[in-house]
This record gives C-alpha cells, sequence and structure tokens, in this order.
C-alpha cells in the first residue's frame, strides 16, 4: 500500500481543524484534512465570541464572506443570573480592545459557519477529504508519524506527516495517544437537553441579536437568536437533576421551559420545530474536561479533543480556533526550521491552558447565585489581573480577548481608532479652547499620542513595531504577522 505523504495532517474539519489547516497551508505547507462527515452537518456550539470573528477568522481571510452571511449580530449577553430578579445586560463594546467596528460577535447555524471555515480551508490550498474517519495514529519509538483512516468506500489508508493534529472534537478516538488522562472536573457535570422554536420572541433592539442566559431552581437555558424567526433553545440541569432529561424528551423538554417564566414567556407564540435538521431533541453531557498533556513529539491536540468548558459562556468555538491558531504558529515554525518542536509545543500549550483556565476559575464564582452582578465583574478582574475596571474585565474575559494577544483583537479596529483619534487631536489643537490647548498639546496628548502610536504601530507596521512581551517568564513572542513563533530577546 502506497502511503501519501503531507507535512500536516488534520483529523476533524470542525472550527479546531480547519483553523490549523489553514494557518499552516498558508505558509506553503502541504496539509491533508480528513473529516469523518459529508457537510453541512449538524453541530451545537452557536454562540461565537469577538475573538474567534474578527482576530482568527480575520487570519484566517473569512471575516468579509462571515459579515456577508447575513448571521445575526450579537453585541453582548443578557444574562437573568444571580440575586437580582431582572436581567442584566452587558456589550462587548464598552472595552476598548473591542470597540468601534469589532463590538460584536455571531449567533451561527454551526453546519453553515463550519462550512464557510472548511471551504475556505480548500481555498487556501488544504487537501480537504469528508466522509473519511480516521482509525487511528501511526507512530514509531519516538513519535506520531502519521494516520491511518477509511476512506468513504471503507478502504483503509495511511498517510504520514511530520505532524499530526488531532481536532476531532469531545468524541475524538485518538485524544488519549499523546498520552497522560482526560480529567474530569468535579464541579462542571451537567447535562444539556435542546431544540430548536420558530417565532420566538426577541429582545428589543439594538440588543435583539443578544444570547440570552436564564437561571431557573434546575440550571439555566440559553436562548440564541439563529435567524429573525429561529431560535436555538437549550436548558442545562445539574448531574443531579439528571431524571430531568431522562425519558421521553419531549415531555421532559416541556417541563423544564414551564419551569422557567422567562423562557415560557419568550416561548409564548412560538412552535417547536419539529421536522429536519432541527426537529430533534437532542441531549449532551457537558461534562468539563481537560487532558493532562496536549502534545507530544509528533501529535498536538486543538479545541475539544484537549479540553472543554462548561459552555455557559460560549467559549468552546473560541477555544477551538484560538488553539488551531496556537498550534498552527508552533507548527510553522519547525516546518520553516526556526525553533525546535519542544520549544514551540510548550509554549502553544501554556498560553492554551492559561486560556482554558481563566475560563475555568471565572466559571467557579459564576455559578454562585447568591450575589449580583458586581460580584462577577469584580471576579473577573481577579481571575484575568487585569488592570481596567471590573466591568471592561469580565467583558473582555468573556469576549475571548483578555490574553491581550493582539492577533485576537483586529488590525483594522486599531488602525480605524487610531486614526479617529489622530482626527481628534488635531481637532483639539486647531480648535479655539483657549488656555487649555497648549496644555493638552505639551502633556497629555503627547504622551496618549506615543501610546496610541505604538498600539498603531504594532498593528500597521509589523517588524518595525516595539517588541511583545512574552506571557510567561522565557517564553516566546508572536511575529508580526501572527503566523509564527518568535525567541523574545529583552532589550
Ligand atoms: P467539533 O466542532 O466537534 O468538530 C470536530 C469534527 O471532527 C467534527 O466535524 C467531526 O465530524 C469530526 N470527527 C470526529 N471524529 C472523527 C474521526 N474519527 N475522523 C475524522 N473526523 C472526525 N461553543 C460555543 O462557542 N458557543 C456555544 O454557544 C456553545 N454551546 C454549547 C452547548 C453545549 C450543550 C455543548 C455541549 C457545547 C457547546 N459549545 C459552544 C462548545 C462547542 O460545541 C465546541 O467547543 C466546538 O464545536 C469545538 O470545536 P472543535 O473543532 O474542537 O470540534
Amino acid at each position: 500500500m502506497s502511503v501519501e505523504e503531507f507535512d500536516v495532517v488534520v483529523a476533524g474539519g470542525g472550527p479546531g481543524g480547519s483553523t490549523v489547516a489553514t494557518l499552516v497551508a498558508m505558509q506553503g505547507h502541504r496539509v491533508l484534512l480528513l473529516e469523518k462527515e459529508n457537510f453541512p452537518r449538524y453541530q451545537i456550539g452557536e454562540s461565537l465570541l469577538p475573538a474567534t470573528v474578527h482576530g482568527v477568522c480575520r487570519m484566517l481571510g473569512v471575516a468579509d464572506e462571515l459579515a456577508d452571511a447575513g448571521f445575526p449580530l450579537k453585541r453582548g449577553g443578557t444574562f437573568r443570573w444571580g440575586a437580582r430578579p431582572e436581567p442584566w445586560t452587558f456589550h462587548f463594546g464598552i472595552s476598548a480592545l473591542m470597540a468601534g467596528s469589532t463590538s460584536h460577535a455571531y449567533q451561527v447555524e454551526r453546519a453553515r459557519f463550519d462550512e464557510i471555515l472548511l471551504n475556505n480551508a480548500r481555498r487556501k490550498g488544504v487537501v480537504v477529504r469528508e466522509g473519511c474517519a480516521v482509525t487511528d495514529v501511526v507512530e514509531d519509538a519516538e513519535r506520531v508519524t502519521g494516520l491511518r483512516y477509511a476512506d468513504p468506500d471503507g478502504r483503509e489508508h495511511s498517510v504520514s506527516a511530520q505532524f499530526v493534529v488531532d481536532a476531532s472534537g469531545n468524541k475524538s478516538q485518538l485524544y488519549g495517544k499523546v498520552g497522560g488522562t482526560r480529567n474530569y472536573s468535579e464541579f462542571f457535570r451537567n447535562l444539556a437537553l435542546f431544540g430548536y422554536f420558530e417565532g420566538g420572541k426577541r429582545l428589543p433592539e439594538p440588543i435583539s441579536g443578544n444570547i440570552l442566559s436564564v437561571a431557573f431552581d434546575s440550571g439555566w437555558f440559553w436562548y440564541i437568536p439563529l435567524s429573525d424567526t429561529l431560535t436555538s433553545v437549550g436548558a442545562v440541569v445539574r448531574r443531579e437533576e439528571a431524571e430531568k432529561v431522562q425519558g421521553d424528551r419531549e415531555k421532559a423538554y416541556h417541563a423544564l421551559i414551564a419551569e422557567c417564566p422567562m423562557i415560557s414567556e419568550y416561548l409564548s407564540g412560538a412552535t417547536r420545530v419539529t421536522t429536519g435538521t432541527y426537529g430533534e431533541l437532542r441531549v449532551r453531557k457537558d461534562y468539563s474536561y481537560q487532558q493532562t498533556t496536549f502534545w507530544r513529539p509528533g501529535m498536538v491536540l486543538v479545541g475539544d479533543a484537549a479540553c472543554f468548558v462548561d459552555p455557559v459562556f460560549s467559549s468552546g468555538v473560541h477555544l477551538a480556533t484560538y488553539s488551531g491558531l496556537l498550534a498552527a504558529r508552533s507548527i510553522n515554525s519547525v516546518l520553516a526550521g526556526e525553533l525546535d518542536e519542544k520549544t514551540v509545543l510548550t509554549e502553544f500549550e501554556a498560553r492554551y491552558r492559561r486560556e482554558y483556565q481563566v475560563f475555568y476559575e471565572f466559571l467557579m464564582s459564576f455559578y454562585q447565585m447568591n450575589v449580583n452582578e458586581d460580584s462577577y465583574f469584580w471576579q473577573a478582574k481577579k481571575v484575568t489581573n487585569n488592570q481596567n475596571t471590573d466591568i471592561e474585565a469580565f467583558v473582555e474575559l468573556i469576549g475571548g480577548v483578555s490574553s491581550g494577544e493582539t492577533a485576537l483583537t483586529a488590525a483594522d479596529r486599531i488602525a480605524e481608532r487610531s486614526a479617529e483619534f489622530a482626527a481628534a487631536v488635531d481637532q483639539m489643537a486647531d480648535g479655539d479652547q483657549g488656555d487649555m490647548v497648549p496644555m493638552f498639546k505639551s502633556q497629555v496628548v503627547k504622551q496618549a499620542m506615543q501610546e496610541a502610536g505604538q498600539v498603531q504601530m504594532k498593528a500597521l507596521l509589523g517588524e518595525d513595531a516595539e517588541p511583545e512581551l512574552p506571557l510567561f517568564p522565557g517564553g516566546l513572542v508572536t511575529s508580526p504577522d501572527g503566523m509564527k513563533w518568535l525567541p523574545h530577546h529583552p532589550a
């Protein structure tokens, strides 16, 4: 049997797999992606974060296509959560990192979103084979050297590659091949029962596209607008309430909705979808877990194959695409002969675990229902060590930008803000503002211009910019285009 050779072979064509495959192919490497299903295929995880939409998707070159796809704009979230009986709302736009044209994400039908990313991977040079189920890794004494898979006719094939990426999701058959164990959280062991409605109520403009999350006695509901009329509605119940989602799903679903007055009210004029892809009532365990190691020589885990954290903050696709970006940087650096595998994959794992841990730790406090939202905002600041206000720290954490990675906040937004700032400065300097003008010119403005200039330089001038600091002592920094790692040389 002839063995095909690639630089990288990826198992799974969800957001994690598409991201890593595309970003490696964009550097001119030979990438094969094997996907078990034929797209479009159903998947849960419909509420995205700005870091994915304006950060990773921009790097993938797919941001404009997403903007044109007509997905509802998610400007933030609305929660009936904690001690306060009234709902409260946050807006991504209050954070300077997500202001202006990047102050939203999308609510997506995953069948469409994932297909857009996979087709984009093809356009960027990835060899994509659908209907191909990966069955095992190929390994020698030192490293993983390839994958085995069955094609749509059931024929077995082997491919060899310098790197294998397992992006085959929470049901991955391969993740254990990196070694270690999948550790489940004692704390987050919920079950979700979900379906779809036509004609549900909407929050008022301009927040009609927000995710609505409503806590009730047995757990919480998500209410996600997927179009003007279609809504994804899911009940997440605690492990102790598991019997509530067992047996007749139809009965269980309606009983849970009846338990939650706000969701009942939003669905009062709506009809449950009972045919087609959205007609099925589905149950998913959403137990949180993380593998004790994310890589071994020749093999990397991204997305749900590596770890999963409770879905209340819609972090799944963010963690999948962010880990895809981190893995791609690492692989690109090795394939370019610039850095060694151990150094780059240690950086990959450290950054990925940090992002996971930020969500995990914050979620622990978010499930305390006897406090109000101010306490959650304060906790977010504590967990992320953010220097901004409590609410900004909260919004940056759940917008996926708390790591401060420039790649996750768009260059076009930074340029736009710098231009706005420069215009405001000009206006002030030219305007008739009496004694204020010289003072602004000489102190505050100078300093602020310097800061804005640095941010702008970083985004626009690439290598001439101020060097980024590593996230960890002795760690690496990102290359100006975000595609590789660089060693950090302190000045
Ligand atoms: P997946 O999206 O699972 O993609 C893996 C791909 O691998 C699939 O296409 C699969 O067909 C393929 N595959 C599997 N086995 C093989 C094989 N052997 N060979 C080849 N291909 C294979 N996330 C959010 O961002 N927002 C949300 O609102 C949200 N809500 C959620 C609600 C619930 C109840 C749950 C359980 C999760 C939710 N998530 C949410 C999480 C989200 O579903 C996942 O985190 C995300 O889909 C992970 O992406 P991935 O690329 O790692 O894996």
